[in-house]
C-alpha cells in the first residue's frame, strides 16, 4: 500500500501505479476488515471505479488536478452527496439521497478524488465513541474490544485500516482530533470558517468544522489545501486570506516556543499519556523549541460551556427533521402527532438528551442563567488563549486522556462520555486550529495522540510543529487487530 497520500501522487505520476490500483486496494481492504470494523455504511464501489478510471484517464491525457487527483476518499456520512444515501448515523434520515452535494464533496471531485464511501458516525455526529450510530458501532483496528473514538469513528477506522488513504470527518467538540487519536491516524480540524459548511449536516453551527484524517502530517496540509476555500453558500466562510498550509512543512522549529496547557493534565489522565506527552516534549526541547507551562484556567470550564451551547444550537437545528420534508415519516391522525412520533422514533437516546438540555437551557427565564452564562465562558476561553499567543508560539497537550476504552464502557454514564473530549473542546470553542498526531502505544499496543493548537489562520504553524512531532515519533502506523492493505 502506498504509504500515503503524497506518496501515492508520485507513484500515480512516475505511472508506478494507477488510480484504480490504489481504488482495488481500499475496496480489497474493506472486504477483508469490513466485518469486524464496520467503518462504512455505504460503500460506491461502482461510483468510485468511474472515478478512478476517469483519474486515469485525464493522467494519460497530461490532466494533473493536484494533489488528490487519483486518490481514494471516504467521507463521513453527514456530508451530502448527490445520489448516494446520507443519513448522520440516523434512523429518522434512512433513505434519504441528497440532490446535491457538500461544497467539500464538490471540491474533491474538482480534484479529482474517488470517494469511496460514507462511513459511520454518532448519531447527528452526537459522541464520542460512534457507539451512538442508528447502525451500529465501528471498533477500533488496533483491539476489536475498543472503540475507535467519535464522533467521526467510521473515516478514521478506514484511514487506520487502509480503506482510504484520506477520510473526512467534522469537529464539533473534538470529533476529529479523538477518533485520531484512539485509531492512531492524524486528525485536523481547520479555523472555523475556512472550510465551507455548506451540505454537512448541521450539529452545532457556530462550532461545526470539517477536517482531515491521514496518515501523515504533509498528507494532511495537502488535503486541507484542496478542501478548504471561501464558499458564498456558508455565511460564516472566511472570505480572507488562505495561507499555504504546506510552506513551512520542512522548516524546523528551531527557536519556536511551545506552551504545555497545565489544566490539560493530572486527574483523569492516563499515566501512560502524561509520559508519552512528557517523553514528546523533552524531544522538542532537544530539538531547538523553547518548552513552558502555561495556565488557560477558563478551559476548567469549558467542557460545561460546550454541553450548553452545542445542544442548545443542536435543537434548533434538528427542528427541520419533522417527517414532512425528509426521511422517516411515522403518520398520524394530525400534523403534530404525526411529527411528533416522527420524530419519538427517529430519534436516538443521545439525540433526544441533546435536544431536551437545549430547548431547557434556552427556554425563557433559563436563557441568561445557563446559554448567556455559556457565552461569557466562551468569550473569557478567547481571552485566555490570546494571553497564552502573546507568550508562545503554539499550544500542546494530550488529544485525549485516555487511549481507546471497551466498547460499552461508557455508554450508560453521559458525563464519562463528554469527558473523552476534554481536550478538544476549548479550540472549537474559540475557533481555532488543531490536529492530533500519533507519538506512541501504551503498553497494550494503544495508540497515544499528541494535541497541536495555533492561533486562527495559524495552520502553517500548526503544520510546522505537528511535522516535527510526527519526526521525533517515528510512529508506524500498524493496526493488529485487522489484516491490513497489502
Ligand atoms: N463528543 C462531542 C459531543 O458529543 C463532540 C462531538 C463532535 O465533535 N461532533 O458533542
Amino acid at each position: 500500500m502506498a504509504a500515503g497520500i503524497a506518496d501515492a501522487g508520485r507513484l500515480l505520476r512516475s505511472g508506478e501505479t494507477t488510480a484504480s490500483a490504489l481504488l482495488e486496494e481500499a475496496l480489497d481492504t474493506a472486504s477483508r476488515t469490513e466485518a469486524q470494523l464496520h467503518a462504512f455504511l455505504t460503500i460506491d464501489s461502482g461510483g468510485a471505479r468511474e472515478a478512478a478510471a476517469r483519474a486515469d484517464a485525464d493522467f494519460a491525457d497530461g490532466v494533473d488536478l493536484g494533489p488528490l487527483h487519483g486518490i481514494p476518499v471516504a467521507l463521513k456520512d453527514n456530508m451530502c452527496t448527490r445520489g448516494v444515501e446520507t443519513t448522520a448515523g440516523s434512523q429518522i434520515l434512512a433513505g434519504y439521497v441528497p440532490p446535491y452535494d457538500a461544497t467539500v464533496v464538490e471540491r474533491l471531485r474538482h480534484g479529482g478524488a474517488v470517494i469511496v464511501g460514507k462511513t459511520n458516525l454518532d448519531e447527528f455526529a452526537m459522541g464520542s465513541s460512534t457507539e451512538n450510530s442508528a447502525y451500529g458501532p465501528t471498533y477500533n483496528p488496533w483491539d476489536l474490544s475498543r472503540v475507535p473514538g467519535g464522533s467521526s469513528g467510521g473515516s478514521a477506522a478506514a484511514v487506520a485500516a487502509g480503506s482510504a488513504l484520506l477520510g473526512l470527518g467534522s469537529d464539533t467538540g473534538g470529533s476529529i482530533r479523538q477518533p485520531a487519536s484512539l485509531c492512531g491516524v492524524v486528525g485536523m480540524k481547520p479555523t472555523y470558517g475556512t472550510v465551507s459548511r455548506y451540505g454537512l449536516i448541521a450539529f452545532a453551527s457556530s462550532l461545526d468544522q470539517i477536517g482531515p484524517f491521514t496518515r501523515t502530517v504533509e498528507d494532511s496540509a495537502l488535503a486541507l489545501s484542496t478542501i478548504w476555500g471561501h464558499d458564498p453558500m456558508d455565511s460564516t466562510s472566511h472570505a480572507g486570506e488562505y495561507p499555504d498550509p504546506t510552506a513551512a512543512l520542512g522548516r524546523g522549529i528551531d527557536g519556536l516556543t511551545v506552551g504545555m496547557v497545565t489544566e490539560l493534565s493530572g486527574e483523569g489522565f492516563e499515566p501512560a499519556v502524561e509520559a508519552a506527552t512528557g517523553d514528546m516534549l523533552a524531544r522538542l526541547e532537544k530539538a531547538g523549541v523553547g518548552v513552558v507551562e502555561v495556565s488557560l484556567p477558563s478551559f476548567e470550564i469549558a467542557l460545561s460551556a460546550y454541553y450548553l451551547i452545542a445542544p442548545a444550537e443542536a435543537s434548533s437545528n434538528l427542528a427541520r427533521f419533522d417527517g414532512i420534508r425528509y426521511g422517516l415519516r411515522v403518520e398520524g391522525q394530525t400534523t403534530e402527532e404525526l411529527m411528533a412520533r416522527t420524530r419519538a422514533e427517529g430519534f436516538g437516546p443521545e439525540v433526544i438528551r441533546r435536544i431536551l438540555l437545549g430547548t431547557y437551557s434556552l427556554s425563557a427565564g433559563y436563557y441568561d442563567a445557563f446559554y448567556g452564562q455559556a457565552q461569557r465562558v466562551r468569550a473569557a476561553i478567547q481571552e485566555d488563549f490570546a494571553r497564552a499567543y502573546d507568550q508562545v508560539d503554539v499550544l500542546v497537550s494530550p488529544t485525549s486522556p485516555t487511549v481507546a476504552f471497551e466498547a460499552g464502557a461508557r455508554t450508560s454514564d453521559p458525563l464519562a462520555m463528554y469527558l473523552s473530549d476534554i481536550c478538544n473542546i476549548p479550540a472549537n470553542l474559540a475557533g481555532h486550529p488543531a490536529i492530533s498526531v500519533p507519538i506512541g502505544l501504551d503498553d497494550s499496543g494503544l495508540p497515544i495522540g499528541f494535541q497541536v493548537m495555533a492561533p486562527p489562520l495559524g495552520e502553517q504553524m500548526m503544520y510546522q510543529v505537528a511535522a516535527e512531532v510526527e519526526r521525533q515519533a517515528a510512529f508506524v502506523i500498524a493496526p493488529t487487530a485487522v489484516e491490513m492493505a497489502r
